[in-house]
């Protein structure tokens, strides 16, 4: 933080995801607090932004530590040298192992690797929802997954299939269940009218919270 002759309190966030704020010199330490509190959901939109712009910009670079964000918890990337190409996720860390002669096209790697992680963790996400899928007589879909630009999610009712945006990935997976109940209600109602809701709702009671985050919060991950 820092007192400058400024008239306003103002925020910025730095592209190594600092944030900075500079306020009066009379503003309380109080005041400055509460004020930041208001401004959470901005901060945490554009924090996630940083993170993930400079996710991009660092596959461009060489190897070095960078962070990833995953099902919305931003995990640090080691790269490290090992005889079988192998992703391992980790609490805080991202492993990638690569064979020496690979290391530097690490990025290609990466996101071969971290699209097999997606699909393997949406089918695990779809797989816990085999009971409720039985209870409402719905048809078991097949999954696929694919880079969308404007949608999280879609269904193919002729062929019971159920694609999901690969970017999903880097939202938490109760958004990523929500995106999957929506689907799953596709399979019964095709429109979006009354009836596809009051039948969400059934599949998935918490359904408008979790859109609400990935709409507000996680937008940017489609670009
Ligand atoms: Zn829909």
């Amino acid at each position: 933080m820092t007192r400058k002759k400024v008239k306003n309190i103002n925020l910025k966030i730095t592209a190594d995801a600092l944030v900075q704020v500079s306020a009066p010199a009379k503003t309380s330490l109080e005041f400055i607090k509460s004020w930041l509190i208001s401004k959470e959901n901005w901060l945490f939109k554009n924090l996630n932004k940083v993170t993930l712009n400079q996710q991009v910009a660092n596959q461009h670079s060489k190897i070095s530590a960078n962070t990833i964000l995953l099902l919305g918890v931003p995990k640090s990337l080691q790269i490290v040298a090992a005889p079988k190409v192998q992703l391992q996720v980790q609490e805080d860390n991202i492993v990638l192992k690569l064979p020496e002669n690979k290391l530097a096209t690490h990025p290609q790697f990466l996101a071969r690797e971290l699209r097999k992680f997606a699909y393997q963790t949406f089918q695990q996400l779809l797989d816990e929802f085999e009971p409720l899928l039985r209870e409402h007589q719905l048809p078991y879909p097949n999954l696929k997954i694919r880079k969308m630009r404007a949608r999280w999610g879609s269904c193919h009712l002729f062929s019971q299939t159920i694609t999901l945006n690969t970017s999903l990935i880097h939202a938490p997976s109760e958004c990523i269940r929500y995106v999957l109940c929506h689907e799953f209600a596709h399979l019964k109602h095709f429109h979006h009218r009354q009836p596809f809701y009051n039948f969400l709702s059934q599949l998935y009671p918490n359904w408008r919270e979790q859109r609400n985050i990935l709409n507000r919060h996680y937008k940017f991950i489609l670009n």
